[in-house]
């Protein structure tokens, strides 16, 4: 990995089952994948927009290298927002690739001494 590149982690987020049944249209195993920036869904199998308002807040920091100590690098799994809803969505990480930060944005690295 080169000085202008850094890792982010593929990650899958799969609906899993909680302690109630399901409210929404939710069924278990649908599942989507998030690469880089675009998120991946299976053909034919719906996701609910309101579950993916819920979890796309995480999904960058789940993407990244965090503190081991960090909740959010050990909390995996999020319930549906519909709190009587029992659908809960576990987020894994698939794989991890490198990134060439040109092919992220025009900003221009800081000065190192930039950096207070
Ligand atoms: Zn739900």
């Amino acid at each position: 990995m080169s000085n202008s590149s850094f890792e982010l982690f593929d990650l899958k987020v799969e609906v899993i089952e909680g302690e109630k049944p399901f409210v929404c249209s939710h069924k278990l195993g649908d599942a989507f994948e998030v690469r880089g920036e675009n998120l991946h869904f299976m053909s034919d199998r719906p996701f609910s927009m309101y579950a993916l308002s819920a979890l796309l807040p995480l999904l960058p920091a789940k993407q990244r290298p965090l503190n081991p100590i960090d909740w959010m690098a050990t909390d995996h799994i999020i319930a549906c927002p519909d709190p009587h809803c029992g659908a809960r969505f576990k987020i894994s990480r698939i794989g991890k690739q490198v990134v060439e930060r040109s092919d992220t944005t025009i900003v221009p690295l800081p000065d190192t001494n930039d950096w207070t």
